[in-house]
């Protein structure tokens, strides 16, 4: 798929990303949630009818999950507990699913760790 060659083009690097332009509302994002730490917004190539992704506004050395130190327990928690929050601002009581993605072999593009939302419909197992 276009997301896995775009993954595995991606270096693993600790340079700013195009979510930190997002953050800065440099660039336009359809953002549903946003809070001190957490901002959410639409995917542009969404996989599901809704798929949001969940960022930290402060990346902290979160380049991904695979480079989480204690220091980052609670804005690890507060992204799954914020897709929570967003899942139901969704409309998404049947369920939904949660994805973060690490490094190649996890089809990593955006070193900017995030969390996928998504639903609307079935999901299958296992993922691909
Ligand atoms: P993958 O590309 O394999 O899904 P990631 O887990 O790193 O890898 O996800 C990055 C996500 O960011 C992708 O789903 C991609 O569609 C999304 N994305 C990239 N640029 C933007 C943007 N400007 N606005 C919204 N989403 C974006």
């Amino acid at each position: 798929s276009s997301e896995k060659d775009a993954a595995l083009a991606a270096v693993p690097s600790d340079s700013p990303t195009i979510f930190d332009k997002i953050i800065n509302k440099e660039i336009p994002a359809n953002i549903v949630y946003e809070d001190d730490k957490v901002l959410a917004f639409r995917d542009v190539a969404p996989q599901a009818p809704t798929h949001i992704l969940l960022i930290p506004k402060v990346r902290d050395g979160l380049t991904g999950l695979s480079k989480a130190e204690e220091r980052h327990c609670e804005i690890l928690g507060r992204l799954l507990y914020t897709a929570k929050v967003v899942a139901k601002q969704e409309g998404l009581e049947e369920g939904f699913r949660i994805v973060i993605n690490d490094g190649p072999n996890g089809c990593q593009s955006v070193y900017h760790i995030h969390v996928h939302l998504l639903g609307g419909r079935q999901m299958n197992w296992p993922p691909g």
